[in-house]
């Protein structure tokens, strides 16, 4: 961490997470679930298939899905093979159909073939840790839950909010940070700045709205041309341009550019 952070004090750095938090929440207006669903047992389904895959790719699968199973009992009933060719595209899909085939017996048998809107019930259903019951909350239920996936983990570390690998323990520290209320929202911005600017291998310090607030400024370039051009998605410009930098230093290529999944 850079001297200037290094005898930050608890509050201190509970101070600067808001900040930093409500700078994350102008630097990103359109942070959202990126997971199309219209009810809870959608949004499970989708956030089970979005294991290591992209979530455009979940969204290519799901309409048919949907379509096709539209209750606990259809998951429950489902023929493996069918549903094996639906979810091929989304990887280990054998792994994946086996859990909504489960899950569908699980939700019939406990729950009334509902979705239940408590973690303590989601983390015991198959298929569905902390992390997936976090986004069922959150974006379902509208209770707030933090959701610590690969970014959310690099940044919050980065960002000197924590010192940290485990997800739970890192879910518990964010969350003596932020308040409740800004949880599900903050996860999503946090995801969509590692989607777009703080990248795993190179971050775009120099083009980023928290560089004076990041104790990892320096991780990535700090000079404005290399940085803009690091910049990702259909935003990178206006983003550009929210850091203070020449949006015309960002490429045509990086707003058509895939974000990092
Ligand atoms: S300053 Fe660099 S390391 Fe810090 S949040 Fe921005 S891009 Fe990430």
């Amino acid at each position: 961490m850079l001297s200037r952070f290094a005898g930050e004090t608890p509050l201190g750095r509970k101070r600067r997470a808001r900040k930093m938090a409500r700078e994350l929440a102008e630097t990103h207006p359109d942070a959202h679930c990126e997971l199309d669903f219209t009810n809870p047992l959608e949004l499970a389904v989708a956030t089970i298939l979005s294991a290591q895959t992209t979530d455009v790719r979940v969204n290519q699968v799901t309409p048919e899905l949907f379509r096709r199973y539209r209750s606990a009992a259809d998951y429950a009933a489902a023929d493996r093979e069918q549903m094996e060719a639906l979810l091929r595209p989304t990887g280990f899909f054998r792994a994946k159909t086996n859990s909504l085939i489960r899950l569908g017996q699980a939700l019939l048998e406990h729950h009334d073939g509902r979705i239940p809107g408590k973690l303590d019930q989601l983390v015991k259903l198959p298929g569905i840790g902390r992390k997936t019951a976090n986004v069922i909350l959150g974006n379902a239920f509208g209770v707030p839950g933090i959701t610590v996936d690969t970014h959310f983990r690099r940044l919050t570390n980065r960002f000197g909010w924590v010192d940290e690998q485990d997800e739970v323990k890192i879910e518990s520290l964010v969350a003596d940070l932020i308040e409740k209320r800004d949880w599900t929202m903050l996860s999503h911005r946090v995801i969509f700045h590692g989607r777009r600017v703080c990248h795993s291998r190179t971050p775009a310090c120099g083009a980023c709205t928290l560089k004076a607030m990041c104790p990892s400024f320096g991780t990535g370039p700090t000079e404005a041309a290399p940085a803009a051009r690091l910049l990702k998605g259909p935003r990178a410009r206006e983003l550009a341009v929210a850091a203070g930098v020449d949006p015309a230093l960002v490429p045509a290529v990086a707003v058509l550019a895939p974000e990092e999944p």
